[in-house]
């Protein structure tokens, strides 16, 4: 059976993005694949968030996941931490993959440009991000294209060590969708929608008001003419509104584009089938919410599920690259 592995970082409430672009993906995966499926609190440590709010956080990134559709009987569900292997694979990873790699990743390029005191972990990030998947024997990876660059690099490592060392990891295959794989921010069309960046404004949370989600799209960044067209490179406001109508009431950007002469029913529509979407995980996530203590004993299990796969794979690696057995 394929394996499917994904993660989700804790920090800041997951958005419609994180939904069209992966989450959605991983309910369907789950079904068709052995899916292993992980709040990465260890990456959101490179923002140096504060701890009680991490915790916070990581405790509801899991609950807003199972709200989502994810079913602890079928997939695995972890958290990241809690699987030690994770941070010792990836210091492996760390001495095997170069400087010069790691600093030609963009998403690097952005998080540390202009800014003072950068932390190590915002730089190494993609080899964490390596062992993640690598741990799994993990076939293929769900993500949203900002990860593209990342997946790459997770396999030029996988097949780097077994040139090296001998045949050990499974070369993982990333998988992005067709549509709603870059949802863009609301605000600025041309920066995609985010947890942690941009405003408030900019970004529909899966789990928020209706008022405030219909009020956020149809206040969203256009252009100064009157044309409703899908070019995301010359009318990048109006085809983000047209990809989501179209992941979440179906139809293709472009067809539904031939529907409107104006943005105003376009914004309207678009606001109206995102809250319909939305509504049957928003009544799940109120339920759970209401029940921690049947989040906190799923993600023990599945930490423990998670472990019986990820132990054997580290302890691979280490025999291959010339570390002592006990
Ligand atoms: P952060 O700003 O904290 O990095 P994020 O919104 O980018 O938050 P991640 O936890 O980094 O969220 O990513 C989780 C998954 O969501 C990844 O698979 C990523 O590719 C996907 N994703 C994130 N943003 C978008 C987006 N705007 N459109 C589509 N997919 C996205
Ligand atoms: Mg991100």
């Amino acid at each position: 059976m394929v394996r499917v592995l994904s993660g989700i970082q804790p920090t800041g409430d997951m958005q419609l993005g994180n939904y069209l672009g992966a989450v959605r993906h991983w309910v369907a995966d789950q079904h068709r694949a052995d899916s292993f499926f992980c709040v990465v609190d260890l990456h959101a440590l490179t923002s140096g968030p504060d701890p009680a709010e991490l915790a916070r956080a990581t405790l509801r990134k899991a609950t807003e996941l199972l709200a989502c559709g994810l079913d602890p009987d079928v997939c695995t569900l972890f958290v990241q931490s809690q699987v030690a292997a994770h941070a010792q694979l990836a210091w492996l990873m760390e001495c095997t993959a170069s400087f010069g790699e790691l600093r030609r990743m963009t998403q690097f390029k952005d998080k540390s440009d202009g800014q003072e005191g950068v932390r190590v972990g915002v730089f190494t990030y993609p080899c964490l991000m390596a062992a993640d998947i690598l741990l799994y024997d993990t076939d293929r990876v769900p993500v949203g294209d900002d990860q593209r660059q990342h997946l790459e690099l997770a396999r030029d490592l996988a097949v780097r060590w077994n040139s090296r060392y001998g045949d050990t990891f499974t070369v993982p295959e990333p998988s992005i969708p067709t549509v709603g794989a870059r949802v863009m921010d609301l605000q600025d069309p041309t920066s995609k929608m985010s947890k942690s960046r941009g405003t408030p404004q900019g970004r529909v949370d899966v789990f928020e008001d209706p008022a405030a989600i219909r009020r956020k799209i149809t206040r969203a960044v256009t252009d100064t003419a009157t044309e409703v067209r899908y070019d995301p490179a010359d009318k990048p406001g109006v085809s983000n509104l047209l990809e989501l109508l179209a992941a979440t009431a179906g139809g293709t950007p472009a067809g539904l584009a031939a529907r409107y002469e104006q943005y105003g029913p376009l914004k309207r529509d678009t606001a109206e089938a995102v809250i319909e979407f939305l509504r049957p995980l928003q009544d799940r996530f109120r339920a759970l919410e209401a029940d921690p203590g049947y989040v906190r004993t799923c993600l023990a299990d599945g930490a423990a599920k998670a472990a019986a796969v990820a132990d054997p794979v580290l302890e691979r690696a280490e025999r291959a690259i010339g570390l002592l057995q006990r």
